[in-house]
């Protein structure tokens, strides 16, 4: 069977499904391997390697897919590119497939089988393929590690003869995986890192780290996680209340990194404009819910802008691909994971049971019928 990895061609796409290591695991397993051309040079993984890994380079991705039973993308191709997946072929991607209501049906109308990572279930079995995890774990620390370098002031304390460099100050918004992260390399570089989250289990995570807690506790929050780990939306109350908390804690920090999110939702948002006013010039917000419409007011997705009261808010799109090397090495080895665990040896193919809980999570479009239940039209909600 050939599996063929695209290049991926999105806006502010810079990571690749597969590297020279997972090629060549995947060949063990019996599989040829197509990888387009320049899949990936934004990940500094020239065709030479993929090539000495024992991967044929297509020159297109018409080559590359022409006869194809398995694609690995990061995002999902372009419909330009999904026109030339064969029919019967199994598509693993982020798919975005909680984004866009046309997407599920249209993969189905086409053939193709789409194993969407982002819905994975967020289980011990299900953690060494995890992508949300994986590539929100480097989101974060790329999010400190940017903000440290737009900040024109000092990060750890310095006691010299000329004088003291006073600490940063670090506030995090949502403490699930990129959080944490965020809050272990603000640490690291010795900043003084408070962190909030709605989610109760956040709270003993953040102070472990530590960093201080800082939220509204309440009835509320005992109940805002849902089965599957995610935050749920909150109450206008509940909302009114963190406002205030927050109002007060923003002014006194010098850096905000913003993660929340709430699965299939907008983000919340946490931040607004009298925070942002209350800020001293020279401050950083990161927003790494930029994608999901972000949590501050002043984030202008896809761009970094100087407010006029002098605070940078970084609000760029993909966090993940801002590191991409590191992020494509976790992400291929994620996919790697995922098809090895689905595997049938004997008919070196793909084998997804319909029982699995992992293959009930991911699996969008079955044999040109919906079969994800958020997305089969008469169970959808
Ligand atoms: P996420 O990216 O969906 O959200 C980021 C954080 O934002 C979460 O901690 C969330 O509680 C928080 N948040 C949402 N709304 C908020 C608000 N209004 N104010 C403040 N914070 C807010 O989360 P994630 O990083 O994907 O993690 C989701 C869950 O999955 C967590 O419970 C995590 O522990 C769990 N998880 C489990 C596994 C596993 O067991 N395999 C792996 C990874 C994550």
């Amino acid at each position: 069977m050939r599996l063929a990895v695209l290049k991926e061609r999105r806006a502010a796409e810079a990571r690749v499904a597969a590297t020279p290591e997972t090629v060549k695991k995947l060949i063990a397993l019996g599989l040829t391997v197509a990888v387009e051309a320049g899949a990936g040079d934004t990940a500094a993984i020239p065709d030479a390697e993929f090539a000495a890994a024992g991967a044929e380079i297509a020159p297109d991705a018409a080559a590359a897919l022409a006869g194809a039973g398995i694609v690995f993308a990061v995002q999902l191709p372009l419909p330009e590119q999904l026109a030339l997946v064969p029919r019967g072929a199994l598509l693993v991607a982020t798919v975005g497939a909680l984004n866009d209501a046309s997407i599920v049906p249209a993969l189905a109308q086409q053939g193709i089988d789409a194993a969407a990572m982002e819905l994975l279930p967020r289980i011990t079995r299900a953690q060494s393929m995890d992508v949300l995890s994986s590539q929100a774990n480097l989101s974060g620390y790329r999010a400190v590690i940017e903000a440290a370098a737009a900040f024109e002031r000092g990060f750890a304390m310095m006691m010299t003869a000329a004088g003291t460099v006073p600490p940063a100050r670090v506030f995090v918004l949502g403490a699930g995986v990129a959080g944490l992260q965020a809050i272990a390399t603000a640490r690291r570089l010795g900043a003084i890192v408070s962190a909030t989250d709605v989610r109760a289990a956040a709270k003993e995570e953040i102070k472990s780290l530590g960093a201080s807690f800082i939220g509204v506790e309440d009835e509320e929050t005992a109940a805002a996680q849902t089965a599957g780990g995610y935050a749920k939306e909150m109450s206008e109350a509940y909302r009114q209340k963190q406002a205030e908390l927050m109002a007060s804690t923003v002014a006194k920090n010098d850096i905000i990194i913003c993660t929340a999110l709430v699965m299939g939702h907008k983000a919340p948002t946490l931040v607004n404009q009298a925070m942002v006013d209350s800020m001293r010039p020279g401050s950083i917000i990161v927003d790494l819910a930029s994608d999901a419409g972000g949590n501050c007011v002043a984030t202008v997705p896809g761009q970094l802008i100087v407010t006029p009261n002098g605070v940078k808010v970084l609000g760029w799109n993909n966090w993940p691909a801002r590191i991409p090397v590191a992020a494509s090495v976790l992400y291929a080895k994620n996919l790697l994971t995922f098809l090895t665990t689905f595997w049938d040896k004997d008919a070196k193919a793909p084998k997804l049971p319909e029982g699995d809980d992992i293959v009930k999570g991911v699996l969008l479009t079955r044999g040109g019928a919906v079969v994800h239940p958020q997305f089969v039209p008469s169970q959808a909600a």
